[in-house]
């Protein structure tokens, strides 16, 4: 790219009002695949009268063909129109516009406007896929009302949908036919939602709490109905939760959503009508694993909650994503933790914050959850936006109580319903609702990085007092950074196990703090950040040994938890030293038998057991790490993955029968528990490598009557060098290929697979017939799980990354969003070790040299870049 046009960042700070507002606006949409014709009639008025600021609409990727002003058509000079907006000259105060363009759907492999997923015409248009659409003031600071008239043929498309009321229909000329909605909600461009297909539909309805009922519709694919069910009952769930405890109802009389195949996101809050991506719809025990099932109810939770931090209360500017996705991110973890096991769940959410959020927030794109610039808004659609956003609602929720927290969520809702506002704004009614000044908490949303917290202890024998120093610092931000307000939850231990009464909730405000608790009989063991109370990197004094002892009795399941992958962390650290100086490997004593008291002790949850026997990542270690040794986390891992098993073999086998007859297939938490404990003892057992196990693992792979343990079985199989393993994945693959969600489980895992060839069969799975570049979850399956996969990935030679650049560059013309959203992985460049971070620079650099390289993947590869190592 040369120098004029390297993209160039918008800022938070440059925020201005907008110049016109729309009253309302009357949209026609003619359905066709080149050339749909979009009529846009506009009642607008000038924010500020008087002034004479020419009308600039944004507008991309389309044909004008005219515009009317006051019902007269426009001369071309009195207008300008260029690759990103339409310029109206002179308008006066008040005025009617009407706009007349074309688009083309089916071209429309980026999947943002209006495109088609196989048959069927769908939208996305947040953040700004509406400018794809028609010329408009497409910003989230503009609410208007819309109604929406969409005409197409009859016979390919029974099924017209927009947002809100359906109010006429009826059959036109040339076996064509039209729905007219309307929305009677303000609302953003963003929201707007359009969908036509010939469309299969589960109906329900829900009772609201007011008496009215509402008519749910859920629209898929012909053929795929029976799998929507799962859905349908999570969308009731979450409708009454709501009201149940956030005092939210329902205010429209139908709510829609409809699954589509080619989709960049989870899913889109569009008001009144969600679209989804099939992956969080579609699940029936054959085909769904228990993630599956568990994602849709999350996806379904998230977008409905979204009704009312989303669509009822809107944002100012894209600068202010968190403010509606922390808050509805924080809104489905509470749902899910009220409806399955609530340590579970944050176990399994603060597991993904680690293995995704903090390397972001460490690497080259980190940014606050409020970040003051982007070149592409697409790009923020992040976990530190979504996953560290919904942390620091969580920290609110901790440091002011329940009641605070929702008598400030009423307050938020009596200031701000319908309109379009700020994070401070959020805050704010916070600090109402608790009566508390949240001033300095504000910090979160402006500062970038993992907050490290260094924890210093001091018993006094006479005075039997116990005294926490702490030191909170911020090495993404350097030294200088003002100290951030948090919650810290915590407990002390005597030497029974007990805890000591103390006042169990701190707050940390300074730079440098030091708590003393009295009436401490014996030195304790610190139990620190409790249920994870805070997002922060915690450096304890704690050894082994009192990670022994936590994982045994603290009362915290979270922390016995975090107790026993400490402990696993430390010991795959120590191996890998010993790896270093060519030491044999010598399995820790401690660690070994509390490993194998967890694995008998049958008083255990089981999902909380399966969690505390998982040994931790290969990217977790990589975090611990200045320079990642990924060969040497993998070989080290794999060795204690091995001495475990072979040390627990009857036990493992044992247990693992004990929880084979589980009698017909349920999701609840108890058996979906009891399905991933059972899984996780045959991922032990069949790292042995033995004949027995390997024809264990095969008779569960063919005789599972559901997706979970066949698709675990085959996820096993796939990891070792056997005759089994060719045929399990021929078998499955001969089974399931015309379900498009079960190949994408096919292709994800052999992308993933340690074997030697991993890479040479990813290549020639791009040609295979059910690899599809331009469906974002096929290329998310192969390209994406590849780069998980870090030996290969990261293999010395570079054949990983020349894979990859050459993925991009294909993708990227394709999908930018998606390459850009894959680029990520570019992330860990500054932690490379010479050899491969030469050869990483040399495929940034390539891609930066690209023709025509997309703004998104342009922000992340240059950020990558100026990174420094
Ligand atoms: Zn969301």
């Amino acid at each position: 790219m040369t120098e004029q046009e390297t993209p160039k960042p918008k800022f938070l700070k440059d925020y201005q009002k907008p110049p016109f507002g729309i009253t309302k606006v009357h949209l026609t949409f003619d359905l066709d695949d080149s050339k749909t014709r979009v009529i846009s009639h506009m009642k607008m008025f000038r924010e500020t009268s008087g002034k004479k600021a020419p009308l600039v609409l944004s507008g991309e990727r389309m044909k004008l063909i005219q515009v009317q002003l006051d019902g007269k058509e426009m001369r071309e000079n009195e207008y300008e129109v260029d690759e990103k907006s339409l310029t109206i000259f002179k308008v006066p105060d008040e005025f009617h516009l009407t706009i007349e363009n074309e688009i083309d759907p089916k071209a429309n492999t980026f999947l943002d406007g209006l495109y088609k997923s196989k048959d069927i015409f769908c939208t996305q248009n947040e953040p700004q896929g509406f400018r794809k659409i028609t010329y408009f003031l497409d910003r989230p600071d503009v609410m208007t009302k819309y109604t929406t008239k969409i005409i197409a043929n009859k016979n390919e498309y029974p099924i017209l949908l927009s947002n809100g009321n359906k109010m006429a229909s009826g059959d036109l000329k040339k076996d064509k036919h039209f729905v007219e909605w309307e929305d009677p909600f303000k609302k953003p461009s963003y929201l707007f939602a359009l969908v036509a297909g010939d469309l299969e539909c589960l109906e329900d309805s829900f009772m609201r709490r007011s008496g009215k009922p509402v008519l749910l519709q859920i629209f898929c694919e012909k053929g795929f109905k029976s799998k929507c069910h799962h859905a349908m009952e999570s969308l009731k769930k979450s409708m009454k939760w709501d009201e149940d405890v956030f005092n939210l109802e329902y205010d429209l009389d139908i709510f829609m959503i409809v699954a589509v195949d080619a989709f960049n996101a989870g899913a889109m809050e569009n008001k009144g009508l969600n679209i989804f991506n099939t992956s969080c719809i579609l699940a029936d025990q054959d085909s769904a694993t228990d993630d599956n099932f568990d994602r849709v109810e999350k996806v379904i939770a998230h977008e409905y909650f979204h009704n009312w931090t989303g669509d009822r209360v809107t944002l100012r500017d894209w600068f202010q994503l968190t403010l509606k996705e922390g808050l509805t991110v924080f809104r489905d973890q509470e749902f899910t933790s009220d409806l399955n096991s609530r340590t579970v769940h944050r176990i399994e959410t603060v597991s993904i914050l680690r293995g995704y959020q903090f390397p972001e927030d460490a690497g080259p794109t980190a940014h606050p959850i409020r970040p003051p610039s982007y070149i592409e808004m697409n790009n923020f659609y992040t976990t530190t936006v979504y996953d560290k956003g919904s942390e620091v609602i969580r920290m609110i929720y901790t440091l002011i109580g329940k009641e605070a927290f929702f008598k400030g969520i009423k307050k938020y809702f009596e200031l701000f319903d319908g309109q379009a506002v700020t994070c401070d704004d959020f805050v704010h009614a916070m600090e109402l609702g608790s009566e508390r000044d949240l001033t300095q908490f504000k910090r979160w949303y402006e500062q970038k990085g993992t907050p490290h917290l260094k924890v210093e202890t001091d018993y006094n024998e006479s005075s039997k007092s116990f005294t926490l120093h702490l030191e909170q610092s911020n090495p993404m931000e350097g030294r200088n950074t003002p100290p951030l307000h948090f919650p810290l939850q915590l407990g002390l231990l005597d030497s029974k196990g007990k805890d000591f009464a103390i006042q169990n909730l701190i707050e940390m405000k300074q730079k440098k703090e030091s708590f003393t608790f009295q009436n401490i009989s014996e030195k304790p063991t610190i139990s620190l950040n409790r249920g994870f109370s805070a997002p922060l990197i915690v450096d304890t004094p704690l050894t082994n040994k009192d990670y022994t002892f936590l994982m045994a009795h603290d009362s915290d399941p979270f922390n016995r938890w975090e107790a026993s992958q400490e402990l696993g962390t430390s010991i795959l650290l120590s191996l890998l030293k010993d790896h270093g100086t060519q030491k044999e490997f010598l399995l820790n004593q401690d660690y070994k038998e509390a490993f194998t008291m967890l694995l008998s002790d049958n008083s255990l949850d089981y999902g909380l057991k399966t969690l505390a026997l998982l040994l931790p990542t290969e990217s977790s270690l990589g975090q611990k790490q200045k320079i990642i040794d990924f060969d040497g986390n993998h070989l080290v891992r794999k060795w204690l993955r091995k001495e475990l098993a072979r040390d627990n073999q009857e036990l493992f086998l044992e247990l693992y029968h004990s929880l084979e007859d589980e009698g017909p297939y349920t999701i609840d938490s108890k058996s979906v528990g009891k399905r991933k404990l059972k899984n996780c003892c045959l991922a032990y057992l069949i790292h042995l490598e033995k004949k027995e196990f390997i024809e264990l693992t095969n008779k569960q792979f063919l005789n599972a009557n559901n997706m979970t343990d066949e698709f675990s079985a085959l996820s096993l199989l796939n990891q070792i060098e056997c005759p089994e393993r060719e045929e399990a994945l021929d078998h499955f693959y001969h089974k399931w290929n015309k379900d498009q969600l079960v190949m994408v489980k096919w292709l994800s895992i052999q992308a993933l697979s340690p074997l030697p060839d991993a890479l040479h069969n990813v290549e020639k799975l791009l040609t295979h017939s059910v690899f599809d570049y331009k469906i974002p979850n096929l290329a998310r399956a192969l390209i994406g799980s590849f780069l998980e996969n870090h030996v290969h990935f990261h293999a010395l030679d570079g054949s990983g990354y020349r894979f990859f650049e050459e993925a991009v560059k294909t993708l990227d013309e394709i999908n930018p969003q998606v390459a850009a959203r894959l680029s990520n992985a570019f992330r860990k460049f500054p932690k490379l070790d010479p050899k491969r971070h030469e050869l990483m620079k040399g495929t940034l650099e390539t891609l930066l040299n690209k023709k025509d390289l997309s703004r998104n993947t342009f922000e992340i590869v240059s950020k990558s870049l100026k990174s420094p190592s």
